[in-house]
C-alpha cells in the first residue's frame, strides 16, 4: 500500500508549492458524501471539492449520462461543430435563472473564465471600462479575476501589476460592525474619488461571499444596488459560482432576492456544482447584453464540453426530482441547530453561526467577541477534523470561518455522524 506520506513526498518533489492542499491525505475513491484515502481511511465529506459535489460523489445518474456521451464523442469543440446538449442546457438555464426578460447562456470551463467573460460582455454591451467588486470577494486566480478578487494574501501579493479599471468597495458585514448604509456610502465615495458612475460597466458581487466567509448580502442592499445601477446604466452581475445549484436552498441565491423584492441581476456567472464535478462554467444574462460581442469574440476550445453539458442536464433533473433545494434547507437547519446548541452550552469560541440553506458557516472568535478572530483554532479544527474522519474547509477574510458544504444528497444519519465528530473535536480543542 502506498501511504499518504509517501505520496506527499512525491508531491513535494514534483508539484510547486504554489498550489496548496489543505490536507496531506490522498483521495482514493468516494461515494456520495463519503471518501476514502490512499490508506483506506474513511471520511465524511463536508467539503465536496469546494462546493462542487452537491449531487454527491459518483452519482450514478451523472456517471451514466457521461458514459453514454463518452461512447458517442467526448470533444469536437462547439466552435467547429455544435451539439444539442449545449443548446439544451442553455435552454434549461435560460428558463430557470432569475434574469429579467429573455436570457441567453454561453459556456466555458472554469469559474474564473466565466467571470472574465462576464466582464467582456459587460464592457462590450455598455461601452464602458470600469468594474466594481467587493473587498473580501473571490472571483478567481487568472489575472483579471485576481484583480477583481478582494484579498491580498495569499492570492494577489507579488503577482502585480494588476489589470486596470477594477475598483473595490467594502461588502456589508453587520456582524463586523459595517452595515448596508455604510456600504452604500462607501460605493458613492468611490464614485467621487476613483471613477465616475457613467464609466462603470458593472458591479460584480457574490450574493453570499464564498471564500470571504459566507456573509449574505441583505435584500435591502440588493435593492439599493439595483437602484444605483439603474440610475447610472450600470450592470449588476451576480457571481453564483459557489452559491448556485441548490446550495442555498433555492436553485440560485438570487432566487431568494428575486422572490423577496423582485431584484434580478443582468448577468450571472455559474460553475462548480452545475455539473457535479465535470469542468464546465457559464454566463447567463439578458439576451440583448449577451449578444453584444461580435461572433468569434467569445469562446474557447473546450468551452461547454459535451461531457459537462450532459452532466449539467442531469444535475438539473436530479435537483428537481429529488427536491434538493428543500433538502438543502433541512441540512442547513440540522447543522445550524447543532452548532447553536454548542454555542448555548458555553462554547465561547463560536462567535456566529449563519448562512442560507446548506451554505453554512461557523465563525471562531475569542470570548464571543466579533472583533477578536481566532484563525489558529479554525486551522486546528480543520486538521483535527481530518484525524476524526471529517473533511472540512476554512475560509474568511480573517481565516477564522469554518464552512460546511456537504453533498445535498447526504443521508441524515451520515450528516449527524459528521456533526458528532465535529462536536468531539470542538469539545477537545475549545
Ligand atoms: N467565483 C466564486 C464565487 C468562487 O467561489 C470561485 C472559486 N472558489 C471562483 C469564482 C473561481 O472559480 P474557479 O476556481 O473554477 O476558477
Amino acid at each position: 500500500m502506498t501511504t499518504n506520506s509517501e505520496l506527499w513526498a512525491r508531491r513535494e518533489a514534483a508539484v510547486p508549492r504554489g498550489v496548496a492542499s489543505m490536507h496531506q491525505r490522498f483521495f482514493e475513491r468516494a461515494d456520495n458524501a463519503e471518501a476514502f484515502d490512499a490508506e483506506g481511511n474513511r471520511y465524511i465529506d463536508f467539503a465536496s471539492g469546494i462546493a462542487v459535489n452537491n449531487t454527491g460523489h459518483g452519482n450514478r445518474r451523472i456517471v451514466e449520462a457521461v458514459k453514454e456521451q463518452l461512447d458517442r464523442f467526448s470533444h469536437c469543440s462547439f466552435q467547429v461543430t455544435p451539439y444539442e446538449s449545449y443548446i439544451a442546457l442553455a435552454e434549461q438555464l435560460n428558463a430557470r435563472a432569475p434574469i429579467a426578460g429573455e436570457a441567453k447562456t454561453i459556456f466555458f470551463t472554469t469559474g474564473a473564465e466565466a467571470l472574465e467573460n462576464a466582464v467582456k460582455i459587460a464592457r462590450a454591451s455598455t461601452g464602458r471600462r470600469g468594474i466594481i467588486t467587493f473587498q473580501g470577494g473571490y472571483h478567481g486566480r487568472t489575472l483579471l479575476t485576481l484583480a477583481m478578487t478582494g484579498k491580498v494574501l495569499p492570492y494577489k501579493a507579488r503577482f502585480g501589476p494588476m489589470p486596470g479599471d477594477i475598483f473595490h468597495t467594502r461588502f456589508p458585514i453587520p456582524y463586523h460592525g459595517f452595515g448596508d448604509e455604510q456600504a452604500i456610502e462607501g460605493l458613492k465615495a468611490l464614485f467621487a474619488s476613483a471613477i465616475e458612475p457613467s464609466a462603470v460597466a458593472a458591479i460584480v458581487l457574490e450574493p453570499v461571499l464564498g471564500e470571504g466567509g459566507f456573509y449574505t448580502a441583505s435584500y435591502a442592499f440588493f435593492r439599493a444596488l439595483r437602484e444605483i445601477c439603474d440610475e447610472h446604466g450600470i450592470l449588476l452581475i451576480a457571481d453564483e459560482v459557489q452559491s448556485g445549484f441548490a446550495r442555498t436552498g433555492e436553485l440560485f441565491a438570487m432566487d431568494w432576492v428575486a422572490k423577496e423584492n423582485g431584484v434580478r441581476p443582468d448577468l450571472m456567472t455559474i460553475a462548480k456544482a452545475m455539473a457535479g464535478g465535470f469542468p464546465i462554467s457559464g454566463v447567463i444574462g439578458r439576451a440583448e447584453l449577451m449578444d453584444a460581442p461580435d461572433p468569434g469574440g467569445l469562446g474557447g476550445t473546450y468551452g461547454g464540453s459535451p461531457l459537462g453539458c450532459v452532466a449539467g442536464l442531469e444535475v438539473l433533473k436530479i435537483i428537481e426530482e429529488e427536491d434538493l433545494c428543500a433538502r438543502a434547507r433541512q441540512i442547513g437547519f440540522s447543522i445550524k441547530e447543532r452548532l447553536r446548541s454548542l454555542q448555548q452550552r458555553g462554547l465561547d469560541v463560536i462567535g456566529d453561526v449563519r448562512g442560507p440553506g446548506a451554505m453554512v458557516a461557523l465563525e471562531f472568535v475569542h470570548d464571543r467577541d466579533p472583533n477578536r478572530p481566532n484563525p489558529e483554532l479554525t486551522k486546528k479544527v480543520v486538521m483535527e477534523g481530518a484525524e476524526e474522519g471529517l473533511l472540512m474547509l476554512s475560509c474568511g477574510l480573517r481565516g477564522n470561518v469554518l464552512r460546511f458544504l456537504p453533498a445535498l444528497t447526504i443521508p441524515e444519519q451520515l450528516l449527524e455522524e459528521g456533526l458528532d465528530r465535529l462536536e468531539r473535536v470542538l469539545q477537545r480543542l475549545a
